[in-house]
């Protein structure tokens, strides 16, 4: 799978609508501390499906809303919207939306979808040989420091097979 554009609004620091293409090859986000690298890769994650608002940095997912500064207000909504190419050449279109009060929204080329489709969409293109494989800040150091269980996990992820895990607990509980 390409990522080939993000287009982020009211998410985290980026209150106006801002959009980021992806071009063929290496990206490379460089900038002062506190200009928002981060918060990129945490959209993408956000937008995939992440649903632990601890990964996001945040205490709640709501968090992830622009919260305001001294000069502007604050949001209420923030949204995130990745544009891919799957392995087999077609467009992917994701949107994920969060409301004050309301949660998250999640749709797919257009149809509203659940949060397990998108994250089953992912956790199967991560088997393909152009796996996303995101490694955020302080995770080098955590794999270090893991306990096995936990080491297997994020190895699982990364070879991929973690979707069949998903699947298997959905087959076990039904
Ligand atoms: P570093 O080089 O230190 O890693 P960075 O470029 O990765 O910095 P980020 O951590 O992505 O920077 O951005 C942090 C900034 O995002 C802070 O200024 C913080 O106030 C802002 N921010 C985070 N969440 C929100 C939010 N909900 N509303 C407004 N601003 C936010
Ligand atoms: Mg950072």
């Amino acid at each position: 799978m390409l990522i080939k554009q993000l287009r982020l609004s009211g998410f985290k620091s980026f209150v106006e609508p801002s959009t980021l293409r992806i071009e063929p090859g290496l990206t490379g986000v460089v900038g002062p501390n506190g200009c928002g690298k981060s918060n990129l890769l945490e959209a993408i994650r956000w937008v995939m499906g992440e649903n632990s608002p601890k990964s996001m940095r945040s205490g709640g997912m709501e968090d992830v809303i622009f919260a305001g500064t001294a000069t502007r207000p604050p949001r209420d909504f923030a949204e995130v919207v990745l544009s891919a190419q799957d392995d087999n050449g077609e467009d992917l279109e994701v949107v994920r939306r969060i409301e004050r009060g309301a949660g998250s929204a999640y749709r797919v080329n257009g149809s509203d979808v659940r949060a397990k489709d998108v994250a089953l969409t992912f956790a199967d293109a991560a088997t393909g040989a152009h796996s996303p494989a995101l490694v955020s800040q302080g995770k080098i150091a955590q794999v270090i420091a893991a306990k096995p269980v936990e080491r297997r996990m994020m190895l699982e992820e990364a070879a991929g097979i973690a979707g069949l895990h998903v699947r298997r607990r959905d087959a076990e509980s039904k």
